[in-house]
């Protein structure tokens, strides 16, 4: 059979948070949309796998409960999400340190106050960082988040221990090169919510968005070859007639078929999951590397938090590794990060099954547009996280952006 056509108001690349957020805007307008998605299933990088009864994100992430943007979506009460506990837990120099927000936790104050990596001026400094911090990311400040953090003259132990494997964490930016303004929002968010893990896996934030869509608008196994203003054409030649295109595919793959970032660098990280008989502490904590000594940059247990991650009588442990220790090759980083496994919680992590490595070294735009999330080539519309912050709040607000744009332009 030789190349057919289809027709639909808005044609969408990329089933990713960015397209199916898009596509729930205009779908809600009423015009008609069809969603392109060259994989399996939808979620782009925030994709579940089920590996021997444990289920493994790929790449460590979770949902922030303080994101405005999901205050726009359906109700998250279906993925029923758990909480980490909000804080961490440092290690430095072979020893644990909670620091645990007293909000949350009022009988932790004491041991929180008491702990030698934070002083009074640090959690005052802390304090006011967060309340002024903005509510938006944009616009831009120009400082890096190691420059802000300098000026902020946390105590060195704070910065070292804490801030800076935290915000690492989150940027995935060994350097903290990122703009500050960048970092001072993520701040507030995690201070204002919960870091949550739905049930099945991160990729039930997709789904949900998907279903809410209807997945009669979805096209999978679809990969896209070729755009034009009034078309997608696949590689299977088939053609999709639209009276607007958007393209939402990642930056990378957006250069490809003639985005507007062409030569776009990334923070890489490297995810790897263990699965053991149990876990090495029992607690719903993030832990973070405090002396900056070996490849991991934080661990958790996910099953410690949902324990739906892992088969009744297992544990699942996920060690994050960000900047150039991600770059290393995979035999010689697991091995280190073993080393540093039997470091920390002693010889039981020898018996610890490797379950998967997941390698992403194009896993956030390394210079966010911070901007409104979408803009226009050629007739083409392109958005996208790199176009305003690499994030869920950043790829769903550029969705929304994108989305309204267009049914103003098309509807009103
Ligand atoms: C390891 C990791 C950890 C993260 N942690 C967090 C976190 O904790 N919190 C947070 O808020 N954010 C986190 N993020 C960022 C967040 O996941 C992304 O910012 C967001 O998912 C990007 O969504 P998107 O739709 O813009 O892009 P993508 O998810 O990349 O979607 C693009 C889609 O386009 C499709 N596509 C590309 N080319 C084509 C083509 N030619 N034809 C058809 N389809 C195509 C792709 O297959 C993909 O499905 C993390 C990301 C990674 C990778």
């Amino acid at each position: 059979m030789g190349p057919t056509s289809k027709d639909t108001d808005i044609v969408i690349v990329g089933a990713g948070l960015t397209g199916l957020r898009a596509a729930l805007e205009v779908s809600r307008a009423g015009l008609s949309v069809l969603v392109v998605e060259r994989e399996s299933a939808v979620g782009g990088r925030i994709r579940s796998s089920r590996v021997d009864g444990f289920i493994l994100d790929h790449g460590f992430q979770v949902i922030l409960s303080g994101y405005p943007e999901l205050a726009t979506l359906p109700s998250l009460g279906p993925l029923r999400c758990k909480a980490f506990t909000p804080g961490a837990r440092i290690r430095l120099d072979g020893k644990n340190y909670d620091l645990i927000d007293p909000r949350h936790k009022p009988s932790s104050v004491l041991r929180t106050l008491f702990s030698p990596i934070v002083s009074l001026r640090d959690i005052f400094g802390l304090a006011c960082m967060i309340a002024r911090a903005p509510k938006s990311p944009e616009p831009p400040c120009r400082h890096s988040t190691s420059d802000y953090l300098t000026r902020r003259r946390f105590s060195q132990l704070f910065r070292g221990a804490f801030l800076e494997p935290f915000l690492r964490g989150v940027l995935l930016d060994a350097q903290l090169s990122s703009d500050a303004r960048l970092a001072r929002f993520y701040l507030k968010i995690f201070s204002q919510g919960k870091a949550l893990l739905p049930e099945n896996g991160m990729q039930a934030l997709p789904e949900l968005l998907a279903t809410a869509l209807g997945r009669e608008h979805i096209i999978l196994n679809s990969p896209v070859a070729h755009l034009k203003s009034d078309r997608v054409v696949l590689s299977s030649g088939e053609e999709i007639r639209a009276r607007r295109v958007i393209c939402a595919a990642d930056a990378l793959s957006a250069a490809a078929l003639g985005g507007p970032d062409q030569t776009s660098p990334h923070h890489g990280t490297v995810t790897m999951y263990f699965g053991a008989n149990r876990p090495p502490y029992t607690e719903p904590l993030l832990m973070l590397n405090g002396d900056g000594r070996g490849p991991i940059n934080n661990l958790c247990v996910p099953s410690n938090v949902q324990p739906s991650y892992a088969p009744p009588g297992k544990a699942l442990i996920c060690a994050s590794i960000v900047g150039s220790d991600a770059a290393r090759p995979i035999n010689e980083l697991e091995q280190r990060v073993r080393q540093q496994l039997h470091y920390w919680f002693g010889s039981e992590t020898t018996e610890w099954t490797t379950l998967k490595v997941f390698q992403m070294p194009s896993a956030l735009p390394a210079c966010p547009r911070l901007s409104a999330g979408f803009r226009e080539v050629d007739g083409i519309i392109y958005a996208g996280d790199y176009l305003s912050y690499g994030s869920q709040n950043g790829a769903l607000a550029a969705g929304r952006a994108v989305g309204s744009a267009v049914v103003i332009n098309e509807v009103l």
